[in-house]
């Protein structure tokens, strides 16, 4: 039986060429294989370019496992979740939740493990994975002996994908809810319908590094469940936090009694509540604001950085002299330089002088992979008002 093969442009190539795992549909010249499969990659001219997965539904049609001769067999990507653990050992994380495979940004690509405590949840968030599901939680059970594994494949992502969308417990038992522990806050952690996979792990180091200015007043926006508020609130003598789900603020008030962190947990738009907040002449010394991704694509850039523009500028306005705001952008399509631009912008409106503290990215967990920009999303820069 003959090789599953796809080919692809001298653009395609390029793409290669320049560190890029993703090659669109727009760069395939010739199929002979079906969704799901693993492939061999080829030139227009048949000259061999390495192997992929490949999806017959998505704009990304190919991503690239391997180049060269090197078989994309399961062997490769024991090895490759080997290399991936082994990061996060050195890494000497003090929490017992966090990111074991980063997708693309540890060459598997559209596979994501995270650990919490015992148990491991997954995402198959292309056909290729999907295919190999059975395959991998075999080699995680191996390699890892968790006592649960569950599949978050509810992201919206699998619809791109043509793929059913479904929450399934793969090996082991795993329970409604799982206690772990992230530096010296515990949470109470919904593996099967807490958003991402329970938590913001992409936020953890931000969140290390934010408590170390901490003081005060503090006001957490979209707070989700109270992450921030918990981990900065310590070093506070008041804590607000604000989140526009009810269900998100049942889980800080949960995560408070637990933490025995007194916290103020507001169901608001955010929007709203600083403005209320600046009419009735409010202050503090710490603002946080970690929004979800306002710019879910290219064309929703300029409403997306209107509304950056319009929270950093009403948190400038509400922060004291000396205070600090912890303000970050998970979009993609909004970059570092836009986020700055964001910010000095937001400051000469608020007719204050800021200084750059700190600019930060995703915790090291959620490593990014040179030529493949979509793996660097997450921006966090730690402002200080000046007076
Ligand atoms: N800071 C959190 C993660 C925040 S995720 C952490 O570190 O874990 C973004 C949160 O913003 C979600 O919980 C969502 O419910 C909330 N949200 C989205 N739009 C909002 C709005 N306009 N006002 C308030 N909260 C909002």
């Amino acid at each position: 039986m003959q090789e599953p093969t796809v080919a692809i442009s001298g653009r395609g190539e390029e793409r290669l060429r320049s560190g890029h795992l993703w090659i669109y549909r727009s760069d395939v010249t010739g199929v002979r294989a079906a969704g799901g499969d693993t492939v061999r990659v080829e030139s227009a001219r048949g000259r061999p370019l390495g192997h992929a997965l490949f999806s017959d539904r998505s704009q990304i049609a190919l991503r690239m496992l391997a180049t060269g001769d090197r078989p994309a067999d399961l062997a490769l990507w024991r090895e490759r979740l080997r290399a991936a653990v082994a990061f996060r050992a050195g890494l000497h994380i003090d929490a017992t939740a966090y990111r074991l495979v980063n997708g693309e940004g540890d060459l598997l690509p559209s596979f994501v493990v995270d650990r919490y405590g015992d148990f491991l949840v997954v995402q198959a968030l292309s056909q290729g994975v999907d295919r190999l599901q059975a395959d991998l939680t075999r080699v995680l059970v191996e390699e890892l002996q968790p006592h649960g594994i569950i599949a978050r494949n509810d992201s919206r992502v699998r619809a791109l994908e043509g793929l059913p969308v479904a929450v399934q417990v793969l090996h082991g038992e795993v329970p409604k809810s799982v206690v772990v522990r992230d530096g010296d806050v515990e949470f109470d952690v919904d593996l099967w319908q807490g958003q991402k996979t329970g938590l913001f792990l992409d936020q953890r180091e931000n969140r290390d590094a934010a408590a170390g200015y901490a003081h005060g007043r503090l006001l957490d926006c979209f707070s989700y469940n109270g992450a921030f508020a918990l981990r900065l609130g310590k070093r506070c003598t008041e804590v607000i936090a604000v989140d526009i789900s009810e269900d998100a603020v049942a889980r800080i008030r949960a995560n408070a009694a637990r933490n025995h962190v007194a916290i103020d947990a507001r169901v608001a738009n955010v929007f709203d509540e600083l403005r209320r907040l600046e009419r009735e002449g409010e202050h503090f010394d710490t603002i946080v604001l970690d929004p979800p991704a306002f710019a879910k694509n290219r064309a929703s850039v300029d409403r997306a950085l209107a509304g950056y523009k319009e929270i950093n500028l009403r948190a400038l306005k509400l922060l004291s002299p000396g205070g600090y705001l912890v303000t970050c952008s998970c979009s993609y399509h909004v970059d570092e330089a836009m986020l700055g631009q964001v910010v000095y912008d937001a400051a000469q409106d608020a007719r204050t002088p800021v200084n750059v503290v700190e600019k930060r990215m995703q915790s090291r967990d959620h490593p990014v992979l040179l030529g493949v920009p979509e793996t660097y999303y997450l921006k966090c820069f730690i402002l200080r008002r000046l007076a």
